[in-house]
């Protein structure tokens, strides 16, 4: 079934909206932050009956570039440090990877420095060997996302680079990650911008300068086809506080409450599933952390479990990260950081399980071997 049919009406994007035309859910509702680096910020509020508001806008109006720039107003000191917490750490690879700048947000004049954005390869790149992708920080405020990309690289990547080429863009947005926000600085959302068709109709550039630019990276590499795409996320407590009401918001949309799922899933490709390399996956994260139960209709985000811990999206149609590449193997991870029994550590080692999980389940169904 469509994943926009199980959508509550009042989640609809707005036809007015630039993504009017994108089927409504997205892969995890919102944005999050691991427990350490949560942060005060404006946030909705719940009124007596279910309807939840958000402070900045005028209810069911959608935001125009006034109301964004309030939004970025309020978000835009910065409460991490992308250079101390990512950039020294993928500096400290060098030495067994090689490392390229793909470009820089276009978003501090004075600075255009400011953000770079970084992949890291794999050394002796072999066109014979099927080639890996992993992304981190798509949605920026996904700690666990960034940083561990950055321990699957520092502590397993290299057993895995004889058998595989391996590129890791371990923070996609990181004017996200400074901010810990799940938007871009325009109040555009990463994870559904990955327009590949370029159906949104504006030439090579899609809603976010972040996708955008990966895709471009991406091309550039003349990989004809990736065996694997694992893109690494959260599902935090302040999807439902704060980044599910602002959407609704910034798009002239109602917002009711829903749960957030407590442990972790992952989810596939609804037009390509491979259940096989999901259930590696949650087979391999489960030493980690617990995976989420599915609710009392049988759902995680309201979506109906395909087996333990895993739903499925039409990714394509959503822009979704996880579709850029069109491999074979592709899956969204979704690590629960607001959980009492997952410490920041625990929540990094689950993803590095994550990809671990599914390449090792990758090279024994292909028999693959070390090169
Ligand atoms: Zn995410």
């Amino acid at each position: 079934m469509h994943a926009a049919a199980r959508v509550p009406r009042a989640l609809a994007f707005s036809a007015s909206s630039v993504f009017g035309r994108i089927r409504s859910l997205p892969v995890q509702r919102i944005g999050q932050t691991c427990k350490l680096h949560r942060v005060a910020s404006i946030s909705a509020t719940s009124s007596r009956t279910s309807e939840m508001t958000y402070p900045i806008g005028e209810p069911g109006v959608p935001w125009t570039s006034e109301e964004k720039k309030q939004w970025r107003a309020s978000v835009e000191t910065p409460v991490r440090s992308y250079n101390d917490e990512v950039i020294t750490k993928i500096d400290s690879l060098r030495k067994n990877f090689d490392v390229q700048m793909y470009g820089a947000l276009p978003y501090d004049d004075e600075n255009t420095e400011r953000y770079p954005l970084f992949v890291v390869f794999s050394k002796n790149w072999d066109e014979t060997k099927p080639s890996v992708l992993i992304t981190g920080g798509v949605h920026g405020y996904e700690t666990s996302g960034v940083q561990g990309a950055l321990e699957f690289l520092k502590s397993k990547a290299l057993e895995y680079s004889n058998t595989f080429n391996i590129a890791c863009a371990p923070c996609v947005s990181p004017w996200g990650y400074e901010r810990i926000q799940r938007w871009n600085a325009e109040a555009v959302d990463p994870n559904r911008s990955f327009d590949k068709q370029n159906v949104f109709g504006k030439g090579e550039t899609p809603p976010a300068y972040e996708s955008a630019a990966l895709m471009r990276m991406l091309r550039t590499l003349g990989v004809e086809e990736w065996l694997v795409h694992i893109d690494l996320h959260e599902t935090t407590d302040r999807d439902e506080s704060e980044f599910r009401p602002a959407k609704a918001a910034r798009d002239g949309e109602t917002c009711e409450p829903d749960v957030i799922p407590d442990g972790f899933y992952c989810v596939a490709d609804s037009n390509n599933p491979q259940p096989g390399f999901q259930k590696a996956i949650i087979d391999s994260v489960r030493s980690l952390t617990h995976i989420a139960p599915p609710d009392t209709n049988g759902n995680i985000i309201g979506e109906p479990i395909k087996q333990e811990g895993v739903i499925e999206y039409p990714l394509d149609d959503l822009f979704l990260c996880a579709s850029m590449t069109g491999a074979k193997y592709t899956s969204t991870s979704e690590v629960y950081p607001d959980s009492p029994t997952a410490s920041p550590e625990e929540c990094n080692q689950a993803q590095v399980a994550c990809v671990v999980g599914g390449l090792d389940f990758v090279v024994k169904e292909e028999g693959l071997v070390s090169r």
